[in-house]
């Protein structure tokens, strides 16, 4: 599996010479693997990093996108207003989402593409997207074959583990059954963030390579048993990281984001190969990510932790 990060910024886009290194854009990231249909993409999160993502994917002749969305802060959603993709009629999203007081993906697409705020009403572009609400995340779990039939299924976590303990292990995609072992299966959990976030885990059957993606997340004082299950030897975890702990410590605290201490503690609790570090503070420039990428080195050192830590830069790629 390969992933190609998009957007590592945090809260709102930023531009200029003090970001040079890091870049600029908000979260938006496309995750590569054979389990996937050929001609389409997996997207986590359309901040403004699906802008260049999605002129990409109509380059190479991508036919849709299955796009998730952790939550539905601005700096996760706000590309896909001006994504080339967007306006493409015979591309076809197919997005997820949390569900809470009765908004999913549908409601917030239509809230955000609307007069005054944006010229073109999402009823105009709607046709070609499919939305779906995860009420309660914890209890689902997403499942993709690369079959052109089958493609993506959100289902029951009960039902998939039963599927999961037959022989043969096969699950059911759009009518066909197909086997577990040639899939991608997205297990997910609930973040802590003031808007319940969805942290996913993708799980390459093909291979057994494990990547979890967990932004906006704030420390927490203990590791919750699903927390430590979600993050159990992930080969690649990429967290939240926006703020240093003085930072924290001082005002930053509620929120909803990481500090460094903490993203390595978890990392080495949970037996995760390599932490790359994002959603970058907006306020922070390339030196400030590079302190907090040391101030995350200190901590390991701490705390015994021998995986590999990185602080995450647009257009970064990483082989899982
Ligand atoms: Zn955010
Ligand atoms: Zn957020």
């Amino acid at each position: 599996m390969l992933v190609k990060f998009y957007g590592t910024r945090g809260s709102v886009p930023v531009a200029g010479s003090d970001y040079n290194r890091y870049g600029g854009n908000t979260t938006s990231l496309q995750i590569l693997s054979k389990t996937i249909i050929d001609d389409r993409a997996l997207i986590v999160d359309a901040g403004t990093g699906i802008v260049p993502l999605g002129k990409k994917l109509l380059r190479e002749g991508a036919s849709g996108a299955d796009l998730l969305f952790t939550h539905f802060h601005h700096d996760h959603t706000q590309g896909l207003l001006l994504c080339p993709a967007t306006f493409k009629q015979d591309f076809r999203f197919e997005c997820f989402g949390p569900e809470e007081h009765g908004i999913g993906p549908y409601q917030m697409l239509n809230t955000i593409m609307k007069p005054p705020f944006h010229p073109v009403d999402y009823s105009l572009v709607s046709h070609h997207f499919r939305c779906k609400g995860i009420p309660n995340p914890n209890a689902h779990v997403l499942v993709m074959h690369p079959d052109r039939d089958a493609g993506i299924r959100l289902m029951k976590i009960d039902e998939f583990t039963l599927a999961e303990n037959k022989h043969p292990a096969q699950v059911e995609i759009r009518g066909g059954k197909y086997p577990i072992s040639e899939c991608m299966v997205i297990r997910m959990i609930r973040t802590h963030h003031p808007e319940k976030a969805i942290s996913y885990r993708f799980e390459e059957r093909t291979t057994g390579r494990v990547f979890v993606f967990m932004t906006d997340h704030e420390n927490t004082d203990a590791v919750s048993l699903d927390m430590a299950r979600h993050l159990q030897g992930a080969d690649v975890l990429v967290i939240d990281c926006q703020y240093t702990r003085a930072a924290y410590d001082r005002y930053t605290a509620n929120f909803g984001h990481g500090t460094p201490d903490y993203c390595v503690r978890l990392a080495n609790e949970t037996g995760v190969r390599e932490l790359c570090l994002t959603h970058h503070d907006p306020l922070s420039t390339d030196e400030d990510v590079d302190n907090i990428l040391e101030e995350a080195r200190v901590a390991a050192r701490n705390c015994g932790y021998t995986g590999n830590i990185r602080a995450l830069a647009d257009f970064d790629e990483i082989e899982i």
